[in-house]
């Protein structure tokens, strides 16, 4: 079992998660996080910490396609454990319908 970063993540970035994880399994694209199921160790303590609602456990359903998203990004994407700047216009897209297919980018982020 592993957490699961969903498309609401997608221009959101405010990076809370980051912190809090244990063992620093968040990877870093253009405009949003994943992270790696392999390294998880399924404690829950970001779920809460994400403001746009953008985590949920692998046991809810409907999440195939972020579990694939998660699984692939990850692999490629450099790691990140400290929170940055969310981007000026963050909160615009918070709870925004269809982000995936409007602004997914599979271009790395900077990682730290
Ligand atoms: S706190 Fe939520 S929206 Fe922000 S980067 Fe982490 S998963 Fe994405
Ligand atoms: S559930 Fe725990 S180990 Fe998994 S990503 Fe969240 S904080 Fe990290």
């Amino acid at each position: 079992m592993t957490y699961v970063v969903t498309d609401a993540c997608i221009r959101c970035k405010y990076m809370d998660c980051v912190e809090v994880c244990p063992v620093d399994c968040f990877y870093e694209g253009e405009n949003m996080l994943v992270i790696n199921p392999n390294e998880c160790i399924d404690c829950g303590v970001c779920e809460p910490e994400c403001p746009a609602e953008a985590i949920l456990p692998d046991t809810e359903s409907g999440l195939e396609q972020w579990m694939e998203l998660n699984s692939k990004f990850s692999a490629e994407w450099p790691n990140i454990t400290t929170k940055g700047d969310a981007p000026d216009d963050a909160d615009d897209h918070k709870g925004e319908e269809g982000k995936y297919e409007k602004y997914f980018s599979a271009e790395p982020g900077a990682g730290d």
